[in-house]
């Protein structure tokens, strides 16, 4: 038996399933899930020794490679200071400043641990600020797992094929109303029904936990002008894009500013961080200055908050989003290519450093339409992969994600895999 079998039997003795998040447990491909023993740069090795080039990269944080020798030395630095005060610190104001600075919609900002908690805050506030109950989100956004956004959600829930989580309370959900990304009739629709009854619209502006699927810019518009027409705050949930499509996020490319922001992900570089932010005259809405309560006992915590600074110091560097999208542009272009060699219907799209791959004809633009891709084919072509050493997203609505340590040797040398793998699928 393999040690990753091994693990895996181990693992699911203790731990449901085995795994400490779902979408880990390789349920929708089939197979061992392969645990990881160390890193670097573009690269992981699993318990049995064997290489992968890493294209999920922890599901976004890890932009810059695997253990970044500055950041690692940015860590370093600070571990023998401490590792949780409880009590304010100087680098909280230092990377709140550098946030404020590379996402001018954020005046304001307060550190979390996690996107959920981000989201369920950000949400929170916009009721509190608005004195309103229900709020909107769009089939196949992911928010994390908070009971009011555990509607129909996407991601591992979509991989099982749950529309909504059981231990979630129907007086709860009844406030969330489910409708479709990119419909802007249906928006209006919605908001002519009910809109003055709407605390808040949430939005991934680019989505990536239904594979990727990007807004179109007429959608985002109407969202902001409905949510300033009716006074319901719009909250862009870029824990995934930020940081990630661009330097500013899918905010900058889109050129809409929302009234709050969600961050995680890149923001701690690797490390429990996250972040949510906006307008001023909501966030002073939070306690202690208002009566929102929101509260963490490692918010902010000395060591996430140094990977999380360095990290957003690095990807300030000139040209570096310019060379990640090219990076990304360059392999979904050989994979397109490959399969076309192999007449395997496929297409793929990227923005910034981060891609999707879908196996048909055409781009998808919406949730109904990824649901058309052949996921038989998406698994045999994952395994294809993995086999050769090339580790994708373990599901076919997952997005995928380039970091400044993917090289053009490791581009190629994926592009060689595919067109083993497209040619296995063909055949
Ligand atoms: C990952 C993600 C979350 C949840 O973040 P966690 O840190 O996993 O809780 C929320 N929103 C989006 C868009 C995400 O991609």
């Amino acid at each position: 038996m393999s040690k990753n079998q091994e693990l895996f039997e181990r693992a699911q003795r203790t731990i449901p399933g085995g795994v400490n998040s779902p979408v880990r447990a390789f349920r929708s491909v089939g197979g061992t899930p392969r645990f990881i023993e160390r890193a670097q740069g573009a690269y992981f090795w699993d318990a049995d020794g064997k290489r992968y080039i890493d294209y999920i990269g922890s599901w976004g944080p890890m932009i810059l490679g695997h253990v970044h020798p500055e950041v690692l030395d940015a860590v370093q630095r600070v571990l023998a200071n401490g590792f949780s005060f409880g009590a304010p610190t100087e680098a909280e104001i230092e990377i709140a400043e550098e946030i404020c600075k590379l996402v001018p919609s954020i005046e304001q900002v307060r550190m979390v641990s996690s996107g959920t908690e981000a989201t369920m805050s950000a949400l929170r506030l916009a009721r509190g600020f608005t004195n309103r109950s229900r709020i909107i989100k769009f089939e196949g956004c992911y928010h994390g797992h908070a009971d009011s956004l555990l509607v129909k959600a996407g991601s591992g829930l979509l991989t099982f094929g749950n529309p909504t989580s059981a231990g979630v309370p129907a007086d709860i959900a009844k406030h969330t109303t489910v409708l479709e990304y990119n419909n802007v009739e249906q928006l209006n629709e919605a908001f002519s029904a009910f809109g003055a009854e709407i605390a808040s619209v949430i939005v991934e502006p680019v989505a990536g936990n239904m594979n990727l699927v990007r807004a179109t810019p007429e959608f985002l518009n109407a969202l902001r002008e409905r949510c300033n027409e009716y006074g319901s705050v719009l909250i862009f949930d870029e824990v995934m894009c930020g940081f990630r499509v661009a330097l500013g996020g899918a905010q900058q490319v889109y050129g809409i500013k929302p009234d709050l922001t969600c961050l995680g992900k890149v923001i701690g570089g690797g490390m429990p961080a996250a972040a949510f932010g906006g307008r001023r005259d909501i966030m002073a809405h939070l306690a202690p200055l208002g009566g929102v309560y929101q509260a963490g006992t490692l918010s902010g915590n000395p060591i996430a908050v140094a990977a999380g600074l360095k990290t957003l110091q690095l990807i300030q560097r000139p040209c570096f989003y310019d060379d990640l999208a090219k990076q990304t542009r360059k392999l979904v272009d050989g994979l397109t290519r490959a399969a076309r060699d192999a007449k395997v219907p496929f297409s793929a799209d990227s923005i910034g450093g981060m891609f999707g791959l879908y196996f048909m004809d055409s781009v998808p633009g919406s949730f109904a339409q990824i649901q058309q891709g052949d996921t038989k084919r998406f698994n045999a072509f994952f395994h294809a992969m993995l086999d050769a050493g090339v580790y994708f997203a373990p599901s076919a609505f997952e997005a995928g994600f380039v970091s400044s340590a993917h090289d053009d040797g490791i581009i190629d040398a994926t592009v060689d895999a595919a067109r083993g793998a497209f040619a296995s699928l063909a055949a």
